[in-house]
Parts: C-alpha cells; sequence; structure tokens
C-alpha cells in the first residue's frame, strides 16, 4: 500500500475511517527498506516489533484511545538508545553494545504511540558531513545514488526522503540534521540547545548537540516537537521552559521581519543564492519586513566550532576504553596495551584525529591560545546572534554553500570537509534554534535548503515562516 497522505493528520484519519491499515502500512514500510537496501539508510531493522506494535497500536486508534503520534513510523538515528536494541553509533568500538534503557527523546515519541521501525546509519559517532565516516559504509542520496545524502544524521534523512518511514529523529551539533536534510530535500529542525533533552544521546560534544525530527511537512514537524520538547529531570540541561502548541502556530498570519545577514551571502553559489532570493520576493509580498544585518563574527565559526567541539569529543570518547563496555582488545600485555589496542582498532580514522586534536587543543601550553580563546570568540558569536535578535525575529542564510557532493569527492581532503559546515554551526555555537526547508533544486535536479534561525526557544516563529514558504 501507498504512503498517499500529505501529512501524519492525513494518515491518522485514514486508519479511523479503515481506508488503510496500519500493519498494512508498517508491511510497506519494511518492502520500501528491503527494496531500496541499496541506500544502507538503516543499520537495524525492527520489523517483528514494529509489526506487533501496528496492530496494538490500530486497536487503540479504533477505540480512540490512542496517543499523540498514534502510527507515525519512526526511524532513530543509532546514537539515540533504545532498550534491547544495538547502539553502535556507527563504530566498531560499539559493534556489539545493546542498549539497557531508551533516551527521553524517543521514550517521549513510543509513549503517545509512534512505531520505532529501526535505527539509520550514520557517520561515526555523528562526526562527519556526508555519512562517509560509518562503520557499515556509506549511505547514499535517494535523490542521486551517486551523491552523499549529507551527514552525520545521512540515513535519518536518506530513510525519509526515500520514502522509507514517516519521519525520522536525528542529531545535530554543527549541521548534522540540517545539511542532511538540505541535501535529500526534506525538512530538519534543531531546536535550541536544551530544549529536548539529551539524555540516552551518546555525547559528541556535550554543550553543542540537540536532537529533532527530520520529516516531509511542517505540520508533522510542529506535532513531533510537541511531544519531543520539555525539561526531563534526567537531563540538567534541559530548560523549564514552557512548550507551546506549536501546531497552533502554523497559522499565524502576522508578518515577522526576516534579517539577512550579508556575510553568509558573500561569494555564494548562484543557484542557491537565486532560490533564497524567490523565496525572500515571495515574503515581500506578503508583507514580510526585510532588513540587512551583521553578523561580524562569522568569519571565526568553523575555527571555533571544530576547536570546541574536538576538545568536548576527546573528553566524551575516554569513556570507550575498552574496560567498562563496548569491544575490548583480544590480545594485550598490560592495561595501557589494552587501551591503546582497543582504541586503535575500534575508532575510524575521523574519530581519531578529532579525539587528537582536541586532546592537542586541552593540553597545558596550548589551552590558553585555542580552548579559553575560543570559548570567548564563542561568546561573541553568541552575542552577535543576540544584538540582532532586538531588530529581526528571523535570519535567512543558505544551509550548505553546494548542494549534495559525489561520494568520495572531499573525502581526502577533512578541511574542505569542515568548510562545507559554514552556514550551520553558528546556531550551535550559539544554542539557537534554525531550521533548514527545501527551497528549490539546481540545474541537475539536486534540493537546495533554505536555514531559517530564530532566538532561543522561538521555534514557533521557524514553523509559522517554513508552514508559508513551503504551503
Ligand atoms: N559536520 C559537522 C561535524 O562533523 C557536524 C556534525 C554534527 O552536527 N553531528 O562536526
Amino acid at each position: 500500500m501507498a504512503a498517499t497522505y500529505s501529512n501524519f493528520f492525513s494518515k491518522l484519519n485514514k486508519i479511523k475511517n479503515r481506508e488503510i491499515s496500519l500493519p498494512e502500512n508498517v508491511e510497506f514500510f519494511l518492502d520500501q527498506i528491503n527494496l531500496k537496501k541499496n541506500l544502507n539508510a538503516f543499520s537495524f531493522v525492527f520489523g517483528e516489533d514494529a509489526l506487533s506494535n501496528a496492530k496494538k497500536i490500530e486497536d487503540k486508534i479504533l477505540n480512540n484511545s490512542h496517543g499523540k503520534l498514534a502510527g507515525l513510523v519512526v526511524a532513530i538515528k543509532d546514537v539515540l538508545a533504545v532498550k534491547d536494541k544495538p547502539l553502535t553509533c556507527s563504530s566498531n568500538i560499539l559493534k556489539n553494545f545493546t542498549s539497557v534503557y531508551t533516551a527521553t527523546a524517543v521514550q517521549k515519541l513510543i509513549d503517545e504511540d509512534a512505531i520505532i521501525i529501526g535505527k539509520t546509519n550514520c557517520d561515526e559517532f555523528a562526526m562527519g558531513s556526508s555519512n562517509e565516516n560509518s562503520a557499515y559504509g556509506p549511505v547514499l542520496n535517494p535523490v542521486d545514488a551517486t551523491r552523499v545524502p549529507g551527514g552525520s544524521s545521512g540515513g535519518s534523512a536518506a530513510a525519509v526522503a526515500g520514502g522509507l518511514c514517516d519521519a525520522a529523529l536525528g542529531t545535530d551539533t554543527g549541521g548534522s540534521i540540517r545539511q542532511p536534510a538540505a541535501f535529500c530535500g526534506i525538512v530538519g529542525l534543531k531546536p535550541s540547545y536544551g530544549r529536548v533533552s539529551r539524555f540516552g544521546l551518546t555525547a559528541f560534544a556535550s554543550s553543542f548537540d540537540s536532537i529533532g525530527p527530520f520529516t516531509n511537512n511542517i505540520t508533522d514537524t510542529a506535532l513531533i516537537m510537541e511531544v519531543l520538547a520539555g525539561t526531563d529531570r534526567k537531563d540538567n540541561t534541559s530548560a523549564p521552559v514552557p512548550v507551546p502548541v506549536y501546531s497552533d502556530h502554523l497559522k499565524a498570519n502576522a508578518p515577522l521581519t526576516i534579517g539577512i545577514p550579508k556575510e553568509f551571502f558573500i561569494g555564494l553559489n548562484k543557484e542557491i543564492f537565486d532560490a533564497i532570493y524567490r523565496t525572500i520576493d515571495r515574503l515581500k509580498e506578503k508583507n514580510y519586513r526585510v532588513v540587512e544585518i551583521d553578523l561580524p563574527n562569522t568569519q571565526y565559526t568553523i575555527a571555533v566550532y571544530y576547536i570546541l567541539t574536538m576538545a568536548e569529543a576527546s573528553s566524551n570518547l575516554s569513556r570507550y576504553d575498552g574496560i567498562r563496555y563496548g569491544e575490548r582488545s583480544a590480545d594485550y600485555k598490560d592495561i595501557d596495551e589494552l587501551y591503546r589496542k582497543t582504541r586503535s582498532e575500534g575508532f575510524g580514522k575521523e574519530v581519531k584525529r578529532r579525539i587528537m586534536l582536541g586532546t592537542y587543543v586541552l593540553s597545558s601550553g596550548y589551552y590558553d591560545a585555542y580552548y579559553n580563546k575560543a570559548q570567548k570568540v564563542r561568546r561573541l558569536i553568541k552575542n552577535d546572534f543576540s544584538n540582532a535578535f532586538k531588530k529581526v525575529d528571523v535570519i535567512f542564510s543558505p544551509t550548505t554553500p553546494y548542494t549534495a557532493f559525489k561520494l568520495g569527492e572531499k573525502v581526502a581532503n577533512p578541511l574542505d570537509m569542515y568548510l562545507g559546515d559554514i552556514y550551520t554551526t553558528s546556531a550551535n555555537l550559539a544554542g539557537i534554534p534554525a531550521i533548514s526547508i527545501p527551497v528549490g533544486k539546481d540545474k541537475d535536479g539536486l534540493p537546495i535548503g533554505l536555514q531559517i534561525m530564530a532566538n532561543s526557544f522561538n521555534e514557533e516563529k521557524l514553523m509559522q515562516i517554513s508552514n508559508l514558504i513551503l504551503s
């Protein structure tokens, strides 16, 4: 049975009216996953569980005793814990690890009767921009299988764009939801830091990491965020800020003021520039005000982002030592060799590079010059945004400097790969929410993403304007 509904509500209504059956819908997705195995989007598929839950949840729907997301078929990036299921972070060091508890974000979906269909492939420990750093091999872009889907949540983006599920969870430390959403032509939201509990998310860079949804439309984004958002006593950094009924904001029609940071458009690829300005022109017709703004510290974002996230990663990843859990090297003479061999064998190249660079910037003698300095510049970048949001409601920028590139094209040049994160990393440095929505295609038919940013805990503004643009 084809997944022929425009958003989750219309699917739920079809189930209620017995026009479609939920178990058949799950079977449809399982068939699609099988047919499109070449995409390599899923690392683990929970077919039996998903089907048996579908039967139970369909009964609840027909009895009208169902949760808010009843029957929504969701894929989970394999850095989020799901009890009794593998949690590998696409790394050999966790290849046989099974989770003993469930992440709060995932539990909230389950509590509202969503169906977890499997776990998606990603860059190892979420480090990457192309999903080519995975122990399970690269994910292919469903729009063009010779190209990358983006990273690090490439499997989640490919699963939604390829029609393998209704929605997916990803994580975003410097762009890993927005960039793959842009490359695959779907919607990806990185919420404000603290908006969604990180309990059960494998830490990469703890002061940057956030969890958010991939969807095909904003209605679904709003609904999923109503469930995901909110404080959690298991995560002290989750903020006790009331959660709006996001769906109510989709039809809001008070025009917003849009800021255009000129630093983000200098030298931009013409097709991406034109697609964004076409969107801006449409909004002007609807009385949205557009003003130019300054984000003067933009030139430092990549350097500051990579110094700080590598420092945090080198600390977070010290727990994979072969003693407490995960893989252990088979042969060693003493404990030092056990650590060394376990970590040398278990981690991939990019993860090792980051642990070494992170350790370097934290070492005495270099700490002040790199880590401390980067912390100070992070504050300046945050201040730039605070100043901008005194004048504007939202900020527009490209999500990426280019559309999806060819597999293998940037593997040999990590710096080139890092520079691709130029537009996405600042939202994580500032802790603000940002969304990527599709606003056109380039001459090769590859999707173009528009990034919209708002002040902290103003996700509803992103949804209001995105909904207007996409409808
Ligand atoms: N591409 C960025 C990096 O490699 C972002 C990763 C992420 O958001 N998880 O660090």
